[in-house]
């Protein structure tokens, strides 16, 4: 048997799509606190949000911002670290891309050619009206640190164009829900996971099983590399179809139902429930 260690998203997975309750999942998600599994938190919202959340859950592991740009590290846990991080208070942070302010200068030389706004030029208000969120929360949302939201005004050729203009400069243009993302090129949630692996396997002397858990478009790379793909039934769209996994588990209940009830079948095939 190997340690297991568990990567979630946020929102539509470990939060409901509507409610952003955790509520039917923090029985499980106690179980995996008792039982020492690590339960690694991997989503788009910012460090400003996690910091909120985290209190909520009552969480002390590491978690993984802006869709895989950074890791926090708690120090308390004594992972191994090396040169690449950097004191952040009571986290060691790990980033794989250039920081937030690099990316608006960048992105400032391409204004004249193409239409968009960032984040950097809205205010809190408008926000609040592009995603619905509320002032706190879009004020927390706005605290963004390796990755620049934009509104895409233009057309998608243009937006290819800029995606060939940015990659010499080691930066990509992410197609999302609401907001085109730019942030660093080896920016991903698969490739932060994997890195945090082999973080506790060094830590652990021993093997280690990855489960993710996901329900959106950017959990496929994750979930694709982890040995345990777990797909959370979504609500308001068809499940996740994960290449060349024939073995990926799909939840029969939507969000944090779905989530307890993939953790619990997992702890019970590692014979611990
Ligand atoms: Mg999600």
């Amino acid at each position: 048997m190997t340690r297991l260690l568990v990567f979630s998203d946020l929102d539509g997975t470990l939060l409901d799509h509507h409610t952003y309750s955790f509520q039917p999942a923090i029985q499980a998600f106690q179980a995996l606190k008792t039982l020492s599994i690590p339960c690694i938190l991997n989503t788009s919202k910012t460090y400003a949000e996690l910091i909120q959340l985290r209190t909520k859950l009552g969480h002390q592991d590491p978690f993984i911002v802006e869709n895989g740009a950074a890791i926090y590290l708690p120090k308390h846990l004594g992972l191994p670290i090396d040169d690449s991080l950097e004191d952040h208070g009571d986290f060691w942070l790990k980033s794989f891309g250039p920081n937030r302010q690099a990316l608006i200068d960048i992105i400032d030389d391409c204004k004249a050619r193409y239409r968009f706004q960032g984040f950097h030029d809205m205010q809190w208000q408008d926000v609040v009206d592009l995603t619905g969120l509320s002032e706190a929360n879009a004020k927390l949302a706005m605290q963004r640190e390796f990755t620049e939201p934009m509104v895409w005004q233009d057309s998608t050729i243009a937006l290819s164009q800029l995606n060939q203009e940015l990659e010499i400069k080691g930066v990509q243009v992410q197609k999302g829900g609401r907001f085109t993302h730019l942030m660093g090129k080896n920016c991903d949630k698969a490739r932060a996971m994997l890195w945090l692996s082999e973080r506790y396997q060094s830590h652990y002397k021993e093997a280690v099983t990855t489960m993710a858990l996901g329900d959106g478009e950017n959990d496929i790379g994750m979930l694709s590399k982890a040995d345990i793909a777990v797909v959370i039934r979504s609500p308001v769209h068809a499940p996740l179809e994960i290449p060349n996994r024939n073995d990926a588990w799909l939840t029969d209940a939507y969000g944090p139902e779905g989530w307890a009830q993939a953790i619990d079948k997992a702890l019970s095939k590692q014979g611990i429930l």
